[in-house]
């Protein structure tokens, strides 16, 4: 049967991301050696990490003083590095779900964190608006796209300070301006690869401010300086994102693929609101396009275990709802096709026939 991948990270990737990686894997350009048995420092690897940064500037459009690396350790490494890089005195916050927490966690290892606003109050089902960023801050973090709780920030604010940017969840789901950004992070497994590869993009100028000395590897200036290949860099992980990013160029760029992405998430999101049975749980105005968050109405909670297995057995995967929020959560990623949100559409509708009272 054929699956529909609803996971929310790893998650679906193109079906020819898929196929040009195992090619690839095999037999790199037909030079007679996997991509994965080649010296990071040979030219048929200095090529693709060539293309995948000139693709970043290209598709994001990234302005001169710029710098894309590429590193290990997740998003939850850059928790930890932005901080260690950027902090000075005092670093401002917005918290807006779990990993926003968690970001605010590490950057308290280094000194003062306001915290400048919160959603917590309601199961962070909305981003706070309304907020004055501290113009004494050395930065304001935010987290673009609530992989948990089904809500994004669809703007790029103005900030008095530089902006860091968690955007693991929705990289290249829209055109950004970078310009904004001090520094734009986020690991790869949600909409760009596979897991093991972290994207970095930062505004050159804003480090070596800091007094406090930086170990190496922690250090974002030793990856500039040494073109991400300072140590190994996660050579097959930067192939596949090298791939997904010619498929979003071939596609249209990433103005399409917000087109796509609205197109798509508009016909869950309706389908959620004229069904008898279920409810969203983000606020209309923050709603997600990459994770659609919804829950069954009390009067049919005890039916959403049921559902889930009807969904199952219907080819959908990954559908389970984060445990902090319950119910279920569709990821509707770049990769995802509108005619599996469809057939997902389908089973709600059946499951309503069957079991509306
Ligand atoms: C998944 C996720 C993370 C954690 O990423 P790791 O690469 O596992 O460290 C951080 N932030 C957001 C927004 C995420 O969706």
């Amino acid at each position: 049967m054929k699956k529909h991948n609803f996971s929310a990270g790893p998650s679906i990737l193109a079906p020819e991301v898929i196929e040009n990686t195992a090619k690839a894997v095999m037999d790199l350009n037909g030079i007679g050696l996997s991509v994965m048995e080649l010296s990071h420092r040979g030219k048929d690897f200095q090529a693709v990490m060539d293309e995948t940064v000139a693709l970043f500037k290209e598709l994001l459009n990234i302005p001169e003083g710029y710098k894309v690396l590429f590193m290990g350790g997740g998003a939850s490494l850059q928790f930890c590095m932005v901080p260690y890089n950027l902090h000075k005195k005092k670093a401002a916050y917005l918290e807006t779900g779990v990993w926003a927490k968690k970001a605010a966690k590490e950057a308290k290892f280094f000194g003062d964190v306001e915290t400048v606003a919160s959603s917590a109050d309601k199961n962070f089902n909305y981003i706070p608006k309304g907020f004055t960023i501290p113009a004494d801050a050395d930065y304001f973090h935010i987290t673009t796209n609530n992989t948990i709780y089904g809500t994004e920030i669809h703007e790029d604010m103005d900030s008095p300070v530089p902006l860091v940017a968690d955007m693991s969840s929705d990289i290249f789901s829209r055109p950004i301006d970078v310009s904004k950004y001090g520094l734009i992070y986020g690991g790869a497994q949600k909409n760009l690869g596979p897991a093991g590869v972290t994207f970095v993009i930062v505004r050159e100028d804003l480090l070596g401010k800091n007094e406090r000395a930086i170990p190496t590897m922690l250090n974002y200036q030793t990856h500039i300086d040494e073109g991400s290949m300072f140590n190994t860099p996660p050579c097959l992980p930067i192939y596949t994102c090298m791939e997904t990013l010619r498929w979003i160029k071939k596609l249209g760029g990433v103005a399409k693929m917000q087109q796509i992405n609205e197109a798509k998430a508009k016909v869950l999101y309706d389908e959620i609101e004229r069904n008898e049975l279920f409810n969203g749980t983000a606020e209309k105005d923050s709603r997600s396009l990459m994770n659609i968050c919804f829950v069954m109405k009390d009067e049919y909670k005890e039916l959403e275990q049921e559902y889930l297995s009807f969904a199952t057995s219907k080819g959908m995967v990954g559908l389970k709802g984060h445990r902090s929020v319950g119910g279920f959560r569709a990821s509707t990623y770049n990769a995802m096709p509108i005619e599996s949100v469809q057939a997902l559409v389908e089973t709600m509708q059946e499951f309503e026939k069957t079991h509306k009272k």
